[in-house]
């Protein structure tokens, strides 16, 4: 079970890494706001514990942000207390539970605890972007309603295209995380070519708003916006 919890406060998140992973979970922990959107876009996480008091982007952007990309993992909002405000926000922008600073871990804990639990029987694992649809466990896109036809390997580009989307993913990230070819980075621009293309071919040309798109010099771009 793998959680990614995201705190600023050093002792407060070192002390949860440290018990949850006394616990048996493969924790990750994020010190600002920055690297907790990061990480929670770029990887899965069964759970996440976020604080909602961050700098830069602070715990209900990342949880509005990752509910808006169909991501369904439960998320459990640290507030601050008296904080009515943040846990009404927190609600409406899809957490699952909050707890008040400061708590007992073992009741943290037994949070987590229920909600995996919860998180099992109803599991969708879903990505989405504008009318496209990526669904994790059937392995099957859709567009505007209609499958699209791809391969494995375009299956697996578009599904790290949507975990990065609204970033630009450079050649290189595709090489080593798609293809797995850390070494051959460069010698490997071609490859990578010819698979965004025919990708985009699939995902794009049948539509009228394109979202993938090249950035000269640096990658690709899956967005709304060009
Ligand atoms: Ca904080």
């Amino acid at each position: 079970m793998r959680i990614l919890v995201v705190e600023d406060e050093r002792k407060v998140g070192r002390a949860l890494e440290t018990g949850l992973a006394a616990e048996g979970f493969e924790v990750t922990l994020a010190q600002t706001g920055e690297e907790g959107f990061y990480l929670a876009n770029a990887q899965t996480f069964d759970l996440l514990v976020l604080d909602v008091m961050l700098p830069g982007h602070d715990g209900l952007e990342i949880l509005a942000t990752l509910r808006k990309r169909g991501v369904q993992s439960p998320v459990l909002l640290l507030t601050a207390r008296d904080a009515l405000e943040d846990r009404v926000l927190g609600r409406d922008a899809g957490a699952d539970d909050y707890l008040v600073k400061p708590f007992a871990f073992v009741e943290l804990l037994a949070r987590i605890r229920a909600l995996l639990r919860r998180g099992r029987l109803d599991q969708v694992i879903k990505l989405k972007l504008a009318d496209l649809e990526l669904d994790l466990v059937l392995r099957r896109a859709m567009r505007g309603g209609q499958l699209l036809p791809l391969t494995v390997r375009e299956f697996d580009l578009l599904e790290y295209l949507l975990r990065n989307q609204g970033h630009v993913v450079s050649r290189e990230m595709l090489a080593r995380d798609v293809w797995k070819e850390g070494d051959r980075v460069g010698s490997f621009d071609n490859v990578v070519d010819v698979h965004v293309g025919r990708l985009r071919k699939k995902l794009d040309e049948p539509f009228r708003l394109r979202l993938l798109h090249t950035v000269r010099g640096l990658g690709f771009l899956l967005s709304e916006q060009p």
